[in-house]
């Protein structure tokens, strides 16, 4: 389990691996565009994040993208597949290929009584039977076919801090599924403290008007 790890759902995780460039690389960028200097040290913090809320306001998204993350996640198969769907970004999954499953998997905290044994009993009984089929010679690649959405992955997601806030944006949103959501919550906890300064004016404008 990596260090710094923040956890979600009942046995994932996000956590930060590297980061390069951050509020720095963004401010910069974007000063090379106009050529332009804060005025007198004192005065820089406060035009850097003029100059931030700005870019973000006018979504002039190319300086942010001057700074990367990269995160290791484990989450559920389902949820893997809603995060993929954002292109704008670099992954690397392990592999039931290779890998043998382990039973790992994600029990909703809703679930309770009968519906919870139902749950579990259907897991385990495809679990089972993917451990007598890799058993009996059947190739791992084949044999997962009967695992369950719910099956832990892992993998490495490089991203800019462009994209991220376009992800954020789409899965911090109620209309994001629950368990996705929960990722994103823990990411932002990340973006904030990384990125502070574009952090506050992307939160400023994701803020409901009133
Ligand atoms: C609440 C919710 C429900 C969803 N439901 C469904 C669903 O039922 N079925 C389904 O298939 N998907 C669904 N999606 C996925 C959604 O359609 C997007 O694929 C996903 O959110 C990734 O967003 P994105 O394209 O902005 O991100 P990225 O792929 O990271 O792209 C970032 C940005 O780059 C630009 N871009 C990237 N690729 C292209 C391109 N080829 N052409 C032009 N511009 C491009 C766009 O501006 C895009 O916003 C859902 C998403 C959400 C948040």
């Amino acid at each position: 389990m990596p260090q710094n790890k923040i956890k979600v759902l009942d046995n994932g995780y996000v956590a930060l691996v590297d980061c390069m460039g951050m509020d720095k690389a963004v401010i910069e960028a974007a000063r090379r565009c106009y050529m332009s200097e804060p005025q007198g040290e004192d005065a820089a913090a406060a035009a850097d994040a003029k100059l931030v809320r700005h870019l973000i306001l006018k979504d002039h998204g190319t300086p942010f993208e001057h700074a990367y993350f990269r995160f290791d996640v484990k989450c559920p198969i389902f949820v893997a597949r809603q995060w993929i769907r954002h292109r704008i970004g670099t992954y690397n999954e392990m592999s039931l290929r290779y890998c043998l499953a382990k039973r790992d998997y994600y029990t909703p905290s809703s679930l309770t009584g009968e519906a919870l044994e139902k749950y579990k009993k259907s897991v385990n009984e495809a679990f089972d039977t993917y451990e007598t089929l890799v058993a009996s010679g059947i190739k791992r690649e084949q044999a997962r076919g009967v695992l369950p959405l719910s099956l832990y992955t892992l993998y490495y997601w490089t991203v800019n801090a462009r994209s991220l806030m376009n992800f954020l944006k789409l899965r911090l949103d109620k209309a994001a599924q629950a368990e996705i959501r929960e990722y994103a919550e823990a990411l932002l906890e990340i973006f904030k403290e990384k990125m502070p300064v574009t952090a506050k004016a992307f939160e400023e404008k994701m803020k409901p008007k009133e």
